[in-house]
């Protein structure tokens, strides 16, 4: 028998989803395979890989494979028109900046002089250091010289930005005395202390705080990283959970001493992908007038979305952020919902935060238990459910689950083979 033509085939695949140009892709690959019959699994491979929505059954909340922290879906608006003032000036009418409008916002929140907004948090640090210690020397512990992952080691970002790295201390012990001395001797831009974020050092170990850095007279930046804005998390209420504690905040950064403070908007802030540069408005306005700025700010949407979560903080309603909504979810409920959906074991389980933010902190939560291995059955899902394996079983944590995904994914786990 004749294979069906190239057109007949792609438009017999209409029910994947694929926008026809990509039906076509699988209706050639398949012919070419000569194995037409199965049409339908090259589509299925291409539309595999296109940006989709996922269920996040991990139970890490902040997800580095799943786009960190989700985003309210409200923002999105397909169809919709939709210009803004980024840069338009409303009471005069004329050119505006971009620059300081969402900055502002976060600098009221945390107790900032000014803030800019770049892509992400790497670009933050990267910004910072090629504007002010480009081809200058930066203090930095030797216990601080951390890979963040994805290959964000903190030496060679300094070497790209063009700044001189002078390491001080060791791995676990750097004293106040070892960035003095390292200070008088090779007249430095800056002292950088970098979170350890996904690493943690126990045991023997000593690290100088910001406020003791800055006796030293020179500009103390803290590349804080998981940007959590304020310690006390006030939206988690009373008590501050355990599991937060030790994570550094923005607001309390600064209150420290520190000159400047850079951090990521989508791990403990909770939106979208975005760097933080916030602190004294000269080194602000030093890292804004860079070159550099230009090619590393980001656009209409980010801004509009980091807006609307700084909102959320200043409204005191960011326990209604997803992140946080997630984090706070009392694992009783959770039980509840587990066993409602009926389709598995119900079994105690342990959320964790992600992003590289507190290694080692657990949050109490449950979900179900499948037998045997069916991440994979999961993954093909029409909305695939990311799920992992404890043991011998499959596990679904419903901690990271939105309750409206419940009914989809009882009648999902229903139809695995
Ligand atoms: C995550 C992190 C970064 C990198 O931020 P991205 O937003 O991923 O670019 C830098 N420094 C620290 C300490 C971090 O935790």
């Amino acid at each position: 028998m004749r294979p069906p033509s190239v057109d007949s085939l792609a438009n017999s695949l209409k029910s994947s989803g694929l926008p026809h140009q990509l039906r076509v892709e699988a209706a050639r690959r398949a012919i070419a395979g000569n194995d037409h019959e199965n049409a339908a699994a090259y589509a299925r491979e291409i539309y595999d890989d296109l940006l989709q929505p996922v269920i996040n059954g991990t139970g890490v909340i902040i997800h580095t494979n799943l786009g960190r922290s989700p985003l309210n879906p409200d923002r999105t608006l397909p169809n919709a028109y939709r210009y803004s003032n980024l840069e338009f000036d409303l009471a005069n009418g004329r050119r505006g900046s971009r620059d300081k409008r969402v900055g502002s916002l976060i600098s009221k929140y945390i107790g900032a002089e000014s803030a800019i907004i770049v892509n992400n948090g790497a670009a933050a640090i990267f910004l910072v250091l090629a504007a002010l210690a480009f081809d200058r020397n930066v203090v930095i512990s030797r216990g601080e010289l951390v890979e963040i992952g994805g290959g964000f080691r903190i030496p060679d970002v300094l070497e790209s930005a063009g700044a001189r790295l002078i390491e001080v201390g060791t791995t676990n012990k750097t004293r106040l005395n070892d960035y003095v001395s390292a200070a008088k001797n090779s007249d430095p831009a800056l002292i950088l202390k970098v979170h350890g974020s996904n690493y943690k050092m126990i045991g023997f170990t000593e690290t100088v705080p910001v406020k003791s850095l800055k006796t030293i007279g020179l500009p103390v930046i803290f590349d804080i990283g998981s940007g959590l804005l304020d310690e006390s998390a006030p939206w988690m209420g009373w008590p501050t959970p355990s599991w937060l504690k030790g994570e550094p905040g923005a607001k309390q950064t600064l209150e420290s001493g520190a000159d400047l403070v850079t951090f990521s908007g989508d791990k403990l802030l909770g939106g979208p992908q975005a760097g933080i540069i916030a602190g004294a408005k000269k080194l602000v306005d030093a890292c804004a007038r860079h070159p550099l700025y230009r090619a590393l700010r980001p656009g209409n949407l980010t801004l509009e979305a980091m807006a609307d979560t700084i909102f959320a903080y200043l409204d005191n309603r960011a326990d209604h952020l997803p992140l946080w909504k997630m984090a706070k979810i009392a694992p009783g409920e959770l039980k509840t919902r587990a066993e409602l959906l009926d389709s598995g074991a119900v079994v105690r389980l342990k959320s964790t935060i992600g992003g590289g933010s507190l290694p080692g902190q657990e949050i109490d939560s449950y979900g179900i238990a499948l037998s045997g291995d069916k991440t994979s059955d999961l993954r093909k899902l029409k909305v695939p459910v990311i799920a992992r394996m404890e043991g011998p079983d499959t596990v679904i944590d419903l901690r990271t689950v939105d309750i409206k995904d419940d009914s989809y994914l009882k009648s999902a786990i229903r139809s695995l083979p």
